[in-house]
């Protein structure tokens, strides 16, 4: 098994030292005179699916009362592919009440977030997860995270065989650590006899995991909505006579960079190789393993995949894949995207069923009076609807599997809550990450402005002579993590410090 160097990060010894993400968790979690966990079980809890954050709004007056900072924890549920059923919907709707703040987010990796969770009601909200057949596991911290899939329900043949794949590579690539139940869960406490050189408990991973976070996406041509360029691993559906032959294998995208460090930067991943179906999951684990033994365990700032392949060569990742999976893959075949973004209203699948594509503004889930009622609308079409729930890559919402005779129904309850509305299209094919005032890296704002910002643009696009209707994707992030992706974009906006932006320029619109 893998052994980094000794000069290795902090973060490396902590996981090593952790007992298998175990560290102090339970005891940081039982301290009542503080709402925070400790610094290094700030590190072990992204592995369980949550960081501790405060809200920003509040810091500069708790400081001047010398109060401890808000402390507050977002929970980030694990969906494989997005896909979720309305039982599951009303029960997070009902744990946001309950523990958060009363909103849902739908995130730009076809999770849920949970925010405003206080320590006290952690292991609570965990445990109503887990209670609604969800889990948080691995959907943060240095693993393979929540895999993504184009959601597309209506091209239903090819995108369940995709999906059905995404979901497997997923489940075979989560940590196997028994931690996450003993902590949160109260499973049953493991006899952990796992010591230095001992890595019994994670066969894939090993004690120290992977150098950073790895991220898998599947896309099914001819939407790239799950942008399958800005992710460590992507896999492409070729079709052929109306079916999936193999997939072609992107290697080395990521979106995240640091201001003023030029070493950093966003990188769009390259096409590798062809593999077939059957080959999937063997290529997921092999090319993770090539970063989990040649990733930069020194420097956590060059520690993603893209470096990897940058600094190695593409070549050699595909020859290093190779020699562990003991063939050769076949050459890239031809595929073509069309857009990245989703295609709002009413389609019917090759079954007959319907789906409707629902514009989430942010991703938010919440009611906004004297516009729409989103949260209580959603929640009364979960109440009657029977099908499922797909989250979309662009942080929207496809009401998925609608039988004909429920259409009229579904209809009369996106009226009723004003949901059914038209959008420009700068505002249909834009999405923002969340920021200000949870996310403890943003340096501007980001969801709480992007609404306004889009107003001002679709008065500007107007008075330009320009249709309202033209499709031109903008994304937001309060800082260069791009969250929200918006290098991929034609306009990226990223944060910088409050009110100032980096405006970046001339991304594809079909995510290339
Ligand atoms: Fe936070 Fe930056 Fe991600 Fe936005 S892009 S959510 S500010 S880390």
């Amino acid at each position: 098994m893998f052994e980094p160097k000794p000069d290795r990060s902090r973060n490396e010894h902590l996981k090593e030292a952790s007992r298998f993400l175990r560290g102090t968790l339970e005891e940081s979690l039982a301290r009542a005179e503080t709402g925070a966990v400790t610094e290094d079980d700030t590190q072990l809890t992204k592995f369980h699916g949550t960081y501790q954050q405060d809200d920003r709004d509040l810091r500069a007056e708790r400081m001047r009362k010398k109060m401890e900072k808000a402390f507050i924890f977002v929970v980030r549920v694990r969906v494989p592919g997005g896909v979720t059923t309305p039982a599951q919907w009303l029960a997070l709707d009902k744990i946001c009440e309950d523990y958060g703040n009363g909103t849902l987010r739908l995130t730009t990796r076809q999770s849920f977030q949970l925010h405003g969770i206080i320590k006290s009601n952690l292991k609570r909200t965990m445990q109503a997860i887990n209670a609604c057949l969800l889990d948080t596991i691995a959907a943060c911290g240095d693993v393979n995270r929540n895999v993504m899939c184009s959601p597309n329900p209506y091209r239903s043949a090819l995108h369940a065989e995709t999906y059905e794949l995404a979901r497997q590579v997923g489940t075979y690539l989560l940590p196997r650590s028994r931690a996450y139940h003993e902590i949160w869960l109260d499973g049953e406490k493991v006899v952990d006899t796992s010591g230095p050189g001992d890595d019994g408990e994670e066969p894939i991973y090993g004690r120290f995991y992977l150098p950073r976070k790895f991220k898998i996406v599947f896309a099914v041509p001819p939407s790239n909505d799950v942008d399958v360029f800005g992710h460590d691993l992507g896999f492409i559906a070729i079709i052929e006579d109306g079916r999936i032959v193999g997939y072609d294998i992107t290697a080395g995208g990521g979106m995240g960079m640091t201001h003023g460090r030029v070493e950093t930067y966003p990188r769009a991943g390259d096409v590798m190789a062809f593999c077939t179906p059957d080959q999937v999951m063997d290529v997921s684990e092999k090319v993770m393993t090539v970063q989990r033994d040649f990733g930069d365990r020194i420097d956590r700032h060059h520690a993603r995949f893209k470096y990897t392949v940058q600094d190695l060569g593409l070549d050699f990742i595909r020859e290093e894949t190779e020699r562990r999976l003991g063939y050769t893959l076949g050459a890239p075949r031809p595929f073509r995207f069309e857009d990245q973004g989703d295609r709002y209203g009413w389609h019917q699948g090759d079954d007959g069923n319907w789906h409707y594509t629902l514009f989430v503004q942010d991703g938010r889930v919440k009611d906004e009076p004297g516009h729409h009622t989103l949260r209580t609308g959603l929640r009364a079409i979960a109440e009657i609807h029977d099908g499922e729930y797909r989250l979309t890559p662009n942080e929207n919402l496809i009401i998925a599997r609608v039988a004909p005779d429920k259409k009229a129904g579904i209809q009369a309850l996106l009226d009723q809550h004003g949901l059914d509305r038209p959008l420009s299209g700068l505002r249909a094919n834009a999405m923002s990450c969340v920021a200000l005032p949870t996310c403890g890296l943003a340096l501007a704002e980001s969801e709480r402005y992007l609404p306004d910002l889009l107003t001002v643009l679709e008065e500007k696009l107007e008075q330009a002579g320009l249709l309202r209707d033209d499709a031109i994707s903008l994304r937001l992030t309060g800082c260069p993590n791009g969250c929200a992706r918006p290098y991929l974009a034609e306009i990226g906006l990223v944060g910088r410090g409050p009110g100032l932006y980096n405006l970046y320029l001339g991304g594809a619109f079909d995510g290339s």
